[in-house]
């Protein structure tokens, strides 16, 4: 499947999941500079497909690194920040399925695997 270039990316990301930072939860309106950030991480076999692209801010992208992501989000609430754990988890959830759909992604399947297993744990995943 052809994916769209990475300005149309995060326009999609946006609409799909509005213009707050996945992480911290500010409000991306041009103050805050919008980013898109791999879930699963590139250097972890991470795909550059919608389904793998979350808004984030600069910072938030820049600090994580190539930390996994559930590991981030509890960095971001150690911090004292809301990161949207429901948003996550559908990320997670669609990332998933596009990768049983489309097939490959041999890399990045233990590590996501791994991600929604621990998310799942968690007590506060939304529904
Ligand atoms: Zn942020």
């Amino acid at each position: 499947m052809r994916q769209p270039g990475r300005a149309a990316r995060l326009v999609a990301a946006h609409a799909r999941d509005g213009s707050t930072c996945l992480w911290c939860g500010r409000p991306l309106d041009g103050r805050v500079t919008a980013t898109t950030d791999h879930v699963i991480p590139k250097v972890k076999g991470g795909p550059s497909w919608l389904e793998n692209e979350v808004a984030a801010c600069r910072r938030c992208n820049g600090e994580r690194g190539h930390r996994g992501a559930v590991d981030w989000l509890e960095e971001c609430e150690r911090r004292g920040w809301t990161p949207d754990v429901g948003r996550l988890a559908r990320v997670l959830d669609d990332l998933e399925a596009a990768i049983a759909d489309r097939g490959g992604q041999r890399r990045a399947r233990p590590h996501l695997d791994a991600q929604r297993r621990r998310l799942a744990k968690r007590t506060d995943r939304a529904a």
